[in-house]
């Protein structure tokens, strides 16, 4: 597991670590652990495979009393009870095959169901800072083909592994009692087999770990450059995206060429040693038969039980595959579960938060913090915001603001310092009361795909709170020019909303929160001037009587907060009133005037975003 002694996961490569085992003791012992449940039905499935078997391995046998008994002799009476019973147990072994099959599909699929569930509840407890080291793609995969994987394993891999050795074993003792002679000269080639069984499970491991690898780097590659489509299209960047597709695609079809290679020569191998043993079987019985030291009916049952031994392990190669994918996937869930890199993590002891109505509404007391050790992005900030009061956040880019809020909002945790809410530390509020309580509206407003009343109203907002969110936010336009209203489609990611209006359905959905405190990214994206004035006024509405930290581009939200914070190099410099500032003439006086005279003509909204 790539856990480091923090719990933090280690950043990894593109390469996903595979062990490449094909069955690893303490990681089948986990898996097993969700069919737990279902014991009782697993049961009845493992109960029914020697039944099977013993059906299956009773043809032979009679096929032999047939030809002995009666077609030799030509004794026709009681060969017809012989075929009834061959019947019996061809359909016997098809009903249990049925049986047996259909209950382990299901018992996997519920194991599977739970652990997809598991997973899912997992996944979004984690952090940001997780999301950002990984990429979603591999989320989904493990979540769906991953799963898949190990259900594979419950349906074929597994059982039938379990199958075929009680079956193995039932043919080896089978052919001992009938003639041990026989049998001996039959299996003179098995160590020829477990040689070739051996050679085979040394290469194909080799071979699949290398074609997860490729595989990841295939993934990695299509989930960035589909994500980043746009800008691949925009830059023209097709014919070298395509190359290095290209490069990949021809690195994992070569990985997969030598896994082809080892099955085929497997199968040609497995079914040439058969042929083999069959023709010894032939030699040697047949001067047998000559010899009447042997009979026709025990040759035949030989040659019968020999085809049903070599027939699993010439399949071997399907079911080790089937297994070894299943614990790959296996490592790569409980890597996944056993990350603790938690959202959120409430290492305070959560107490009765016992608010100081004194205190300031949200306070930053010597906070610091790094992304990576040894590369401080904050340095000691120390921020008092008393209720009501709207804080602008202004400075260059790179020096801190998006990270200052994101650790308001508890996405990531300070270095040191302490954040308090109300005079209480952040860790100690209940996260959910928190996110309630403080409601971040971020530079790009993500919509969820479904109705306008579902993306706006997350599936808790009224439908009379979310037509006043709505008409307080300016966005009752948005709705009415839909014939279907609230119930209008909004497409994934908002895609059949302008950027504009997908922001001012954010400012809806935070009112529909009705948040404490508002945190704000103000976009930088030009919109059309109509949309443009209705954010504006959707925004001060939305900041009215509430309080507000702001990273604010627009000259507006500047000069209507109640107070400017200038950070530099994660550190604040200055902060006052406008005029304050300007009257310091340091930071801030320098970017102001370089907003409002660098282009005179242009309105200051639309100018280069100086305060990002
Ligand atoms: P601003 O919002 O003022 O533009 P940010 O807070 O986004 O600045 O970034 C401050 C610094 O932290 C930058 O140097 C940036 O490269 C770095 N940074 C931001 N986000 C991350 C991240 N997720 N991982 C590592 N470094 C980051």
């Amino acid at each position: 597991m790539s856990q480091s002694a923090a719990g933090k996961p280690t950043p990894k490569s593109e390469q996903e670590a595979v062990s490449g085992k094909a069955l690893d003791r303490q990681l089948l012992a986990r898996i097993l652990s969700y069919v737990w449940p279902y014991k009782r039905l697993m049961l009845v499935a493992l109960v029914v495979l020697p039944l099977a078997a013993a059906f299956e391995l009773v043809q032979p046998y009679l096929l032999k009393k047939a030809i002995d008994e009666h077609i030799a002799v030509g004794r026709l009476q009681g060969l017809d009870r012989i075929g009834a019973a061959y019947l019996v147990m061809l359909i016997g072994q098809y009903a249990l095959l049925f049986g047996q099959t259909y209950l382990m599909q299901y018992v996997g699929q519920r194991a599977m169901a739970d652990l997809r569930m598991k997973v899912y509840g997992h996944v979004f407890r984690l952090s940001q800072s997780f999301f950002e080291s990984t990429p979603i793609g591999r989320l989904m995969t493990r979540l769906t083909s991953d799963i898949e994987s190990l259900n594979e394993m419950f349906a074929s891999g597994l059982v039938s592994l379990v199958g075929d050795f009680i079956k193995l074993s039932f043919i080896l003792i089978t052919i001992f009692l009938i003639d041990v002679k026989l049998a001996l000269v039959s299996l003179a080639s098995a160590p020829v087999l477990f040689g070739v069984a051996w050679l085979f499970r040394r290469v194909v491991r080799e071979a699949f770990r290398d074609i997860r690898n490729r595989l990841a780097k295939l993934n990695t590659y299509l989930q960035e450059h589909l994500s980043g489509i746009r800008i691949v299209q925009a830059f023209a960047q097709e014919p070298l995206a395509a190359a290095r597709f290209d490069q990949l695609n021809q690195d994992y079809r070569r990985a997969n060429a030598r896994s082809i290679g080892a099955d085929a020569a497997l199968y040609a191998i497995v079914e040439a040693v058969g042929s083999f043993a069959i023709a010894g079987l032939l030699w040697h019985g047949g001067a047998r038969i000559m010899s009447d030291t042997l009979t026709f009916g025990v040759l035949v049952a030989f040659i019968e039980y020999l085809q049903k031994f070599f027939a699993p392990i010439r399949d071997l190669s399907t079911k080790y595959t089937v297994l070894q994918q299943a614990m790959a996937a296996g490592e790569r869930i409980f890597e996944l579960l056993d990350t603790t890199d938690f959202d959120a993590p409430t290492d305070a002891p959560l107490m009765a938060v016992t608010a100081d109505p004194q205190a300031p509404l949200v306070e930053f007391r010597n906070i610091s913090f790094a992304y990576r050790p040894g590369q401080p992005v904050l340095t000691n900030i120390n921020l008092k915001v008393a209720r009501g009061e709207t804080v602008a956040i202004v400075g260059p880019s790179g020096s801190g603001k998006s990270t200052l809020i994101k650790l308001l909002s508890r996405f990531y945790e300070p270095s040191a310092g302490e954040i308090l809410l109300e005079g209480v530390s952040l860790p100690c509020h209940p996260v959910d009361s928190l996110r309630r309580r403080v409601v971040l509206i971020g530079q790009e407003p993500y919509l969820f795909s479904g109705t306008l009343a579902e993306a706006v109203g997350l599936a808790e907002a009224s439908a009379t709170d979310l037509g006043r969110a709505l008409g307080q936010a300016g966005a009752s336009g948005l709705v009415s020019r839909d014939p279907l209203g609230l119930q209008g489609p909004v497409q994934p990611r908002g895609a059949n909303f302008s950027a504009g209006e997908r922001q001012l359905l954010a400012l809806a959905r935070a009112f529909c929160r009705n948040p404490e405190v508002l945190v704000l990214d103000e976009a930088t994206a030009n919109v059309d001037p109509e949309t443009e004035r209705l954010i504006d006024a959707g925004t001060f509405t939305l900041m009215q009587g509430r309080t507000s930290i702001v990273i604010a581009h627009r000259l507006s939200t500047i000069v209507n907060a109640s107070r400017i914070v200038v950070i530099d190099r994660g550190c604040i410099v200055e902060q006052g009133t406008r005029d304050e500032l300007l009257a310091r003439d340091g930071l801030f006086a320098r970017l102001y005037r370089l907003q409002t005279t660098g282009i005179s003509s242009a309105p200051l909204v639309a100018a280069p975003p100086l305060f990002t």
